[in-house]
């Protein structure tokens, strides 16, 4: 199977960007962080390496703050404040890219939701989606989404 090219970008339409490799997995984390970051009750996050990713148009800025005295950054269009992605040292090469800012979001789908401890309580999550009620191991997101095969 050959990956076809996913298209996205900020809302004001000033970054785009191409995704061009099958991500390395995808999950939703209902984190207090996330729901922190988000503004919402959870992030859905689409693991990919940084190389995979073509920005066809704008520029990506970055600020770096502390979550839990770990280093992340945030990368986003200057313009319109869109988060498009996030990144921490403890990953390198790696990015987490908000799986809303995609074109086209058919394709995705969570193998996994992080942190159900402290969702939001009127999220309903569906049975066959593997939980956690905490963090796992990378390792495990990773077999989860080679499990389902190519999007
Ligand atoms: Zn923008
Ligand atoms: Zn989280």
């Amino acid at each position: 199977m050959v990956f076809s090219s996913k298209l996205g970008g900020c809302i004001c339409g000033q970054i785009r960007y191409e995704l061009t490799a099958n991500p390395i997995t995808c999950y939703a984390c209902h984190c207090t962080q996330c729901q922190t970051i988000s503004g919402s009750g959870f992030s859905l996050s689409v693991i990919a390496e940084l190389e995979a990713i073509i920005i066809d148009a704008g520029e990506v800025a970055e600020s770096t703050f502390l979550i839990n005295s770990n280093d992340r950054t945030r990368h986003y269009c200057s313009n319109c404040g869109t988060l498009v992605w996030f990144s921490a040292p403890t990953y390198p090469g790696i990015v987490a890219i908000k799986a809303g800012t995609f074109d086209d979001s058919s394709w995705i789908k969570p193998i996994a939701h992080l942190w159900v401890s402290s969702k939001m309580h009127w999220v309903q999550l569906d049975n066959d989606t593997q939980k956690y009620q905490g963090q796992p191991a990378m390792a495990d997101l990773v077999t989860l989404w080679q499990e389902q095969g190519d999007p």
